[in-house]
């Protein structure tokens, strides 16, 4: 069984931590370099309900997109949340390692996995990286369909190709236009609207678009062609797809050195938006008189509705 050092040095080949952002933390939070290593959990979020899971399936190693701590901290108590999360984790010799945005600008990363649960066929970064002369690296990722799509159709796919959240997935733009090229970025994607409008895509797919980018974006593309539409989705649907790649990638590096590691992928919804509030069909005219407009009375889904959580399952 390989020692927790002999991994950690394998994830860092494939996630170099040194191109991490400088304001980043990433690397070994918690963990023993010598503890012996076999059954590794991957998740977005380092919260309490996925180090309950790590623990519940025996998993020595928690490898996490976000880190737990980005900022310096006087105390790991357990009257914190984050603390609490540091006390499960060491009390039951479970490491947590973090690649955040080092994963982001890695070949394949964060963005690869996106592009792939979304079906495209990947052309290169939306933003490359100056320090790499295969110019594979960077940050987001252009791809292109196949065959062209409506954005309703794409909007529909994406929806199918990516995990399920309460909030599903926000649309802006004439449902009716086909789009073939596509930028995609995991996670908050609004600061790289300059480099979208730059790569000429039809349509863009990230998260946490706020109002003013969007709209903005949206109004510009009104001067031209309408381009590009926006997909929003759910920040942790976005980078979910890369727990997947991620074990996938220390699989074959285990099976290249004989580890025989077991690894898993959490698939609880840590989105911390849990539920969502259709608007009532008055709503959604343009100019409706407020005095014709129909109570606004949401329906809100029952926790039946909610999406489902399931424990981390054996790849
Ligand atoms: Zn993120």
């Amino acid at each position: 069984m390989p020692s927790l050092s002999d991994v950690i040095a394998a994830l860092e080949t494939l996630w170099p931590p040194h191109q991490a952002e400088e304001w980043d933390a990433v690397g070994l939070v918690c963990g023993d370099p010598e503890a012996e290593v076999t059954r590794v959990l991957f998740a977005v979020d380092p919260v309490q309900e996925v180090a309950d899971e790590a623990v519940r399936i025996g998993a020595d190693l928690l490898v996490t997109h976000h880190p737990l701590y980005l900022r310096g901290t006087t105390t790991v108590a357990a009257t914190g949340f984050k603390g609490r999360v540091v006390h499960t984790l060491i009390k039951n010799d479970v490491a947590l390692h973090v690649a955040h945005t080092n994963a982001d600008r890695a070949d394949p990363g964060v963005s690869d996995a996106l592009a792939g649960a979304v079906g495209l066929r990947i052309t290169g970064p939306l933003v490359p990286d100056a320090t790499d002369p295969s110019g594979r690296r960077g940050l987001g990722r252009i791809g292109e369909l196949d065959i062209p799509l409506t954005l309703a159709e794409f909007a529909a796919r994406a929806a199918r190709g990516l995990p399920r959240t309460a909030a599903g997935l926000r649309v802006a733009g004439d449902p009716e236009q086909l789009v073939r090229t596509v930028a995609v970025c995991g996670g908050s994607g609004d600061g790289l609207f300059g480099d979208v409008r730059a790569a000429g895509v039809d349509v863009y797919l990230t998260a946490d678009l706020r109002h003013h980018p969007a709209s903005e974006a949206q109004q510009q593309g009104l001067l031209s062609d309408g381009r590009p539409a926006l997909v929003d989705a759910a920040h942790w649907a976005t980078e979910w797809p890369w727990c997947e790649q991620a074990a996938g990638q220390l699989d074959e590096i285990s099976d290249r050195h004989g580890w025989a590691l077991r690894t898993y992928v959490s698939h609880q919804v840590t989105d911390p938006w849990t539920a969502h509030a259709p608007a009532p069909e008055a709503l959604s005219s343009t100019s409706s008189a407020r005095s014709s407009r129909q109570s606004p009375e949401a329906t809100l889904p029952t926790s039946a509705s909610r999406p489902q959580s399931h424990p981390g399952a054996p790849r």
